[in-house]
């Protein structure tokens, strides 16, 4: 079942299109099935159960945090953590770039915006967004590497909304390209998708989708 499921979603998505499987929840049996059918990129959205996983699984999974982190648990992931997804903050990247440096490793961050129509999401305004891309200290973290942004849709049936939310992240991804990145290559991403949504993401730009219950099933 799950290599049909990833195998149907793969053929749906261009090769730029980086999928994360996403499988919080589910045991590590369910990824080494996933993993058996050749996906290495796996998303966790919590701390804890990414560590437990890891360590039992093999070496070669790029293991994705797609879930909010709080400042004082950045130290267990930032040994083998590929990408931290949703970075809400300065302090929050200072710390990811002291662990990296602990670790003697460089950890790709994607900068979280706010663009649902709804309180509860995390991520920043495009002047918060500014804030940091703006600041002095960020010269200086020489151990983490800005990829790119990530955002999350509004939850609705309303097509036009959730199109016009991701549109609106591909037009900030733009601006940020332009003034802050033009020439650093590694700026190039736009984590944006889901089960429900990634097939209006792709056609609004997106290069990451996350996708979980597509293929592992529902979540309880
Ligand atoms: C759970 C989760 C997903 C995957 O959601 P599905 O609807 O199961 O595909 C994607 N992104 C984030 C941030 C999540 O927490």
């Amino acid at each position: 079942m799950i290599k049909e499921n990833l195998n149907e979603i793969l053929a749906d998505i261009p090769e730029n299109v980086t999928l994360v499987a996403v499988s919080k929840t589910k045991p590590a049996s369910e990824i080494e099935e996933a993993y058996a059918a050749g996906q290495r990129v796996f998303g966790e959205n919590k701390v804890q159960e990414m560590v437990e996983k890891e360590a039992v699984l093999p070496r070669d999974i790029q293991w994705h945090l797609i879930g909010h982190v709080q400042t004082n648990k950045v130290k267990y992931i930032a040994p083998f953590v590929s990408v931290i997804h949703a970075v809400d903050s300065l302090k929050l990247l200072s710390e990811i770039n002291k662990q990296a440096k602990k670790n003697n490793r460089t950890i790709k961050c994607m900068l979280q915006m706010h663009i649902a129509d709804e309180e509860s999401k995390f991520g920043m305004k495009f002047d918060e967004l500014m804030e940091v891309l703006n600041s002095n200290e960020l010269v200086e973290m020489q151990n983490v590497s800005i990829i790119g942004l990530m955002g999350m849709a509004t939850f609705t049936d309303n097509e036009e909304q959730v199109r016009e939310e991701f549109c609106n992240l591909e037009g900030d991804f733009n601006v940020i390209k332009s003034h802050f990145f033009k020439f650093n290559d590694n700026f190039k991403h736009l984590s944006m998708g889901m089960s429900g949504d990634y097939k209006l993401a792709i056609e609004e730009g997106s290069t990451m989708v996350r996708i979980g219950s597509s293929i592992f099933g529902g979540r309880n």
